[in-house]
């Protein structure tokens, strides 16, 4: 492989504007699928959660060889609790593509990535997709684009971008509207001729930053990066130079290359590609590999810190068992370990307690999504609520904050702006472009535990909310949490119809008749502040029967059931989410009533 003919570059682009379709069109285009091979597996979102929700959870590497040229495409994450990905994966490449739906615009969401890639200095294509929507407006797009690149103080050669218009769906980009439609060719020449290829230094002795890390049960640990200096082959010793600048010696076992969707071994590797190496019992992203013994390192990158934890404990329900497979402490032990070695921005550590686990991350979503995922694979468990992980400085408590950038309704700005007053998020910036407001806002973490369903559900789904890491500062004072209070079962057995019809009058019910309750389950939320003790199971007495057929009048809103993600953000601290494959429940920690009074005293 020739670096002259290497390109790297990620792609930038909103939830559903196209990015994996695209990626898919330029892996089939350049023969890197079967004709006809029905994808079962769209190439940049593996995982079944990823496509649910629509982002990337964890960021890929695609490669596509396009007559003699071998484009590195390297994804960036969605999502702002993956954020801390994003300044090292802009690290590894030359140029970004910016994928815009025609008939949206740029969002929100990007600015934040795009910003990123415009200090580093990248080169920049802009893609508009969905050029066949009937609705979009590419040339409308165009100038919107170009006024978010000034916003962003793009070079004077950033802002002259070259702009290609695609259907990445129908499998065509023009260079050009209204050339004639063919394939992705235009793209492909763009990407070619407009991205440089990586700055190569060969004579120089081996460097190379580990901006991400994997994991395989044949090598163990692989460091991913780009190597910026020199070679490697397999058998040469490397120096990996940790945060507190020790070093230690390895020989490279294995080295890969990304190949379409995949890895494949290579022998030796150069200055500028992108590789995995193997051989390293521990490494860490951040750190860097040299040479020599005596080489400088690379600074060292900081990642963010973990800002959220949560418990992931042992199901002890009077249902535990009935439902997963997977349900002692040993088997979530092992899982829990097995993805922190591949997700580096998680932590798991044990408790005194050997049956709760205490998981640290960037976000709730990054845990709730772990805890979705083994509840797919068959797991049960029990998830606390998130909480910020504190810091003490100087004897001083500090938490974490974040910057938030909302993109809300101009006539939603007032009611925002009351929902941040609580949360203690203080407004630095406010726009306005049309009917929308963009808003930028520094908060703590704390008052963002279940904000973002909120602002959803206060605008009817027409906001854009994104956060990312900030500081620790000082604790902003005390965060009002849920309002309301739980309705909990006193009793075990099947919820009967005639109950809940009582019940439903205090509030809002998360069960429906025939689903099976026990002591301490939350089976509805209280209209009132305090819990409420109920008794879902109660049946009508016969003797109590005024006229047959009295039944029929009891008319039943239906439950609401809750997903994973909201259970979390609605639980109070001293409660849990029961997930297991088929159910999730939410109940007290305590499940007796009495035992949980006592405890409340002490
Ligand atoms: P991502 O979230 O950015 O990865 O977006 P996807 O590639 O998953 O696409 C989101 C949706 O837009 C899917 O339903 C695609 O079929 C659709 N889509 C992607 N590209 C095009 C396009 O060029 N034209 C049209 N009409 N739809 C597209
Ligand atoms: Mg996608």
């Amino acid at each position: 492989m020739s670096l002259a003919s290497t390109r790297n570059i990620c792609i930038i682009a909103h939830v559903d504007h196209g990015k994996t379709t695209l990626v898919d069109n330029l892996l089939r285009q350049s023969g890197h699928y079967r004709e006809n091979q029905v994808l079962a597996e769209r190439a940049m979102d593996s995982m079944d959660l990823e496509r649910e929700k629509g982002i990337t959870i964890k960021a890929k590497n695609a490669c596509v060889v396009w007559h003699g040229h071998t484009v590195n495409i390297v994804d960036t994450p969605g999502h702002a609790d993956f954020g801390g990905e994003v300044e090292r994966i802009l690290r590894m490449v030359d140029g970004a593509l910016l994928v815009v739906d025609a008939v949206e615009g740029p969002q929100a969401q990007t600015r934040f990535v795009l910003k990123k890639a415009i200090e580093n200095g990248l080169k920049l294509i802009v893609v508009i997709n969905k050029i066949d929507r009937e609705q979009g407006d590419p040339a409308r797009v165009h100038e919107q684009v170009l006024e978010l690149l000034l916003e962003l103080h793009a070079t004077e050669e950033q802002f002259n971008a070259p702009f290609v218009y695609a259907s990445a769906r129908n499998g065509y980009a023009l260079a050009q509207m209204g050339d004639p439609i063919k394939d992705m060719r235009p793209l492909f020449e763009s990407v070619v001729t407009h991205i440089p290829p990586p700055k190569a230094n060969p004579e120089a002795p081996f460097e190379m930053l580990i901006s991400n890390l994997d994991w395989s049960d044949y090598v163990g640990r692989i460091g991913v990066g780009k190597i910026t200096g020199g070679m490697v082959k397999k058998g040469d010793t490397l120096f990996a130079v940790r945060k507190d600048g020790k070093r230690e010696k390895a020989k490279v076992s294995k080295i890969f290359i990304f190949t379409g969707m995949g890895t494949a071994e290579i022998e030796a590797a150069e200055s500028g590609q992108i590789v995995g190496i193997a051989g390293f019992e521990d490494l860490g992203i951040g750190e860097c590999m040299v040479g020599l013994e005596d080489q400088p390192a690379l600074p060292f990158m900081e990642i963010d810190p973990p800002t959220i934890k949560m418990q992931l404990a042992v199901n002890d329900g009077p249902l535990a068992g009935q439902d997963g497979k997977f349900v002692t402490a040993r088997q979530i032990g092992d899982r829990l370990r097995r993805e922190s070695r591949i997700n580096v921005s998680l932590d798991v550590r044990e408790t005194e307690n050997s049956n709760v686990y205490e998981v640290n991350a960037r976000g709730e979503l990054q845990i709730a999504i772990l805890a979705e995922t083994m509840r797919r694979e068959g797991f049960e468990l029990l998830v606390s609520r998130p909480q910020v992980i504190l810091r003490e400085v100087d004897g001083k408590k500090m938490e974490p904050y974040e910057t938030l950038w909302l993109d809300v309704p101009e006539s939603k700005v007032g009611d925002i702006m009351q929902t941040l007053n609580p949360r203690k998020g203080r407004i630095t910036n406010m726009e306005h472009r049309g009917n929308r407001a963009l808003l930028e806002a520094v908060i703590p973490t704390r008052g963002l535990i279940g904000y973002e369903a909120y602002v959803i559900n206060l605008t009817s789904g027409h906001a854009v909310i994104s956060h990312m890491f900030k500081e620790y500062g000082p604790m902003a004072g005390e965060i009002p949490s849920r309002s309301s209070g739980a309705l909990i079962s006193m009793e075990a057995g099947e919820a009967t119809g005639y109950a809940l019809d009582t019940i439903q009058q205090r509030g809002k019910l998360f069960i429906g008749p025939g689903d099976e309750v026990y002591e301490g389950m939350i089976v509805g939320e209280n209209a009132r502040s305090e819990d409420l003790p109920v008794n879902p199971t109660r049946a009508k007495q016969l003797t109590n029967m005024r006229a047959s057929g009295s039944d029929d009048k009891i008319m039943l809103e239906p439950p609401i059931r809750l997903s994973l993600e909201r259970a979390i953000e609605f639980i109070a601290n001293d409660e849990y989410v029961e997930a297991t494959p088929h159910h999730l429940r939410l109940r007290k920690k305590i499940l007796q009533a009495n035992l949980r009074k006592r405890s409340q005293k002490d």
